[in-house]
């Protein structure tokens, strides 16, 4: 069936309205450039909106910090994964993108000579790790993410950004020789298509949490941006580290942020004991967090855990003054009440380790811009994309994000990517001759999806999907656990050709958008898995049990993976280890930063 579409000309389109899309939308509209937003959601309604510890940055407002010190432990956090420049870039930057996040109106909490305040956070340290832990993380109690959201909204919409707002993107348009064009979108609430034309596009699409049974991401979390890139040919990188929170609530998955343990509660097994001090002696419950979701995990599995099934672990907080609980953490003695039954200040909540964070995803250097690798040219560029949030990978997190690190990306690199395309986009100059084959093929497949008519259900497909992720792509693996997992994602991404779709229509079709959702978790999840077998080493949040000590001759490399249908073919590009300060002009020294053995 042919479609109708209306072209709309910008110089820059924006896909996705979280911290990053709009930091990006705001950064291109205030350079003047005429920009578009797209996205499914209302923008507040974005995942980053749940964000609720806070947003790191070396402002040392509570006490001794800098750059260095946030560079050294994001690097150590990575496990030496991370692209070198990137995570300087992110360190270095991060002070200068709160303080714009503060005049831009974000209500920070206050310290009582009114400067931002700051909380511990698993993972920062002072004096390259050999100090006691910092305070980094600026909060704004324990609702950041929201703060952050709805100033960046308002600001955009000063600055005459469009928004598209219930926008949901099916696929990039590229032309012949690869420059991307724009993308074509699906009006939810009328059934028209539309086709955003623009010299530079920006995904900013957020993370594939989805693809699990229990996340503590938004169901809106499914890596459309992962899909569409997967679909133009594109690789995506890194998707073996998936970050496992230690702590959501047991059952819903809901997060209890890590500010929790950041203000001083602690977790203990079902012997009362606090046994991260075991563990971690000098670091304890603030160790990184995917030290602390295995912790806890090997707890469960010998016995100790809590509960009738001893399958969950005690989050305790009600030592805590109820001032500190009011003041600080509000939102979570909410979330606790609602979600667990539980009083904070009479009772521990019960938590378990529940997928958070995706490391992995669009490969891009520290200016946003896609990544395409091939042999002799691991850098090269994808011309006209970009790709920022936690849909993007640049990669500052490496193997494991620490805490607080993902607020400060979207914003470093939403302005870090407005900036290059002030470079970049000439206003003057016409938008690309659009490529009539790619728009067509784009709505071929969404046509062939509307009316799929095969014998899977996409809501029991999903599950099957995300129980085989859970089950065999978990905290820990084993060359059996994945080897079976792949043999089981390569058999249920085949079964997309046998999906049934059964409203037809055009206006609010949640079952077509989420069978379009589905078809992008599933590279996701392919790519995941298939990514984690090959890995033959344990390393941030892949913890291989057959391979239990990291490989640095083999493995410090960022995998990528190109993903076509149920295929995937898997390839390496080389870790950026120079970094863009030298010592002699106040950079990092390049010895702090060398791999070691990595103990909290
Ligand atoms: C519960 C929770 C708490 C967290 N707390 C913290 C914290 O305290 N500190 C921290 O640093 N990190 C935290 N994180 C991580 C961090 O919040 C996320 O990584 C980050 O918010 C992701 O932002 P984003 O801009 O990449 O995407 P999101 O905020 O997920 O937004 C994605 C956007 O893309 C749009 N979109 C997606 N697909 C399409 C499509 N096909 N068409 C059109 N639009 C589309 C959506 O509408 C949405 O606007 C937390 C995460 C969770 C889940």
């Amino acid at each position: 069936m042919a479609y109708a579409y209306e072209t709309h000309d910008y110089d820059v389109v924006v896909v996705g309205a979280g911290g990053s899309g709009l930091r990006a939308t705001l950064g291109m509209a205030e350079q003047g450039l005429r920009t578009a937003c797209v996205t499914k959601v209302f923008p507040t309604r974005s995942h980053t909106v749940a964000a609720q510890g806070g947003i790191a940055a070396s402002l040392g407002n509570m006490g001794p910090d800098s750059w260095q010190w946030h560079m050294y432990d994001t690097v150590k956090g990575s496990d030496w994964l991370g692209d070198v420049d990137a995570m300087e870039y992110l360190a270095r930057e991060a002070p200068k993108a709160v303080y714009e996040l503060e005049h831009y109106g974000v209500p920070f909490s206050r310290t009582e000579d009114g400067r931002i305040y700051q909380r511990p956070f698993g993972g920062h340290t002072t004096d390259f790790g050999e100090g006691p832990p910092v305070q980094r993380t600026c909060a704004a109690a324990d609702r950041t993410g929201h703060a952050i959201l709805h100033t960046l909204y308002g600001q955009s919409l000063k600055h005459n950004a469009e928004f598209f707002i219930e926008y949901f993107a099916i696929d990039l348009i590229m032309s012949e020789d690869g420059q991307c064009q724009g993308v074509v979108a699906w009006k939810l609430d009328d059934g028209t298509i539309h086709v955003f034309n623009a010299k530079m596009t920006v995904l900013a699409t957020g993370g594939y949490g989805r693809a699990y049974f229990s996340a503590t991401s938004a169901h809106t979390c499914t890596g459309d941006g992962g899909g569409m890139v997967a679909r133009a040919g594109l690789p995506l990188q890194d998707m073996e580290f998936v970050q496992f929170h230690p702590t959501g609530i047991y059952g819903s998955g809901c997060l209890i942020t890590e500010g929790a343990r950041g203000e001083g509660g602690y977790l203990t097994n079902s012997e009362g004991e606090r046994f991260m001090e075991r563990y971690a002696p000098t670091y304890k419950d603030l160790a990184s967090r995917d030290v602390v979701s295995r912790c806890m995990t090997i707890e469960i599995r010998e016995g100790r855990g809590v509960g009738p099934n001893k399958d969950h672990i005690h989050l305790n907080l009600n030592h805590l003054p109820k001032e500190t609980l009011d003041l600080r953490l509000p939102g979570i003695s909410e979330s606790a009440r609602i979600f667990a039954g539980v009083d904070l200040q009479k009772e521990p909540i019960p938590v378990l380790p529940t997928v958070h964070y995706n490391m992995g995803g669009i490969p891009t250097n520290y200016w946003g811009e896609v990544l395409n690798p091939r042999p002799g040219n691991p850098d090269a560029i994808s011309p006209g994309l970009m790709a920022v949030g936690e849909a993007g990978c640049a990669s500052v997190h490496g193997a494991n994000r620490l805490g607080s690190n993902s607020l400060i990306d979207l914003v470093v690199f939403g302005r870090a990517a407005a900036i290059r395309a002030g470079r970049m986009v000439d206003p003057a100059t016409p938008n690309p001759v659009l490529n009539k084959a790619g728009i067509d093929k784009a709505l071929d497949r969404f046509d062939r999806l509307r009316h799929a008519d095969g014998t899977m259900p996409t809501a029991q497909l999903r599950l099957e999907m995300q129980r085989t992720m859970q089950a065999d792509a978990a905290v820990f693996r084993t060359d059996r656990t994945l080897a079976e997992g792949v043999a089981k994602m390569a058999a249920l991404a085949a079964r997309m050709d046998d999906i049934k779709v059964s409203d037809r229509s055009l206006i609010w079709n949640s079952d077509l958008m989420e069978t379009l959702e589905l078809a992008n978790l599933m590279p996701n999840a392919l790519a995941t898995i298939v990514a984690a077998e090959a890995r033959k080493e344990s390393r941030g949040a892949h913890a291989q049990e057959d391979y239990p000590a990291r490989d640095d001759v083999n493995w410090r490399v960022h995998s990528l993976a190109w993903v076509d249908g149920n295929k995937v073919t898997l390839g390496h590009r080389p870790v950026h280890l120079d970094p863009l300060t030298r010592a002699e002009d106040g950079g990092i020294d390049l010895k702090k930063i060398a791999p070691k053995a990595r103990v909290y």
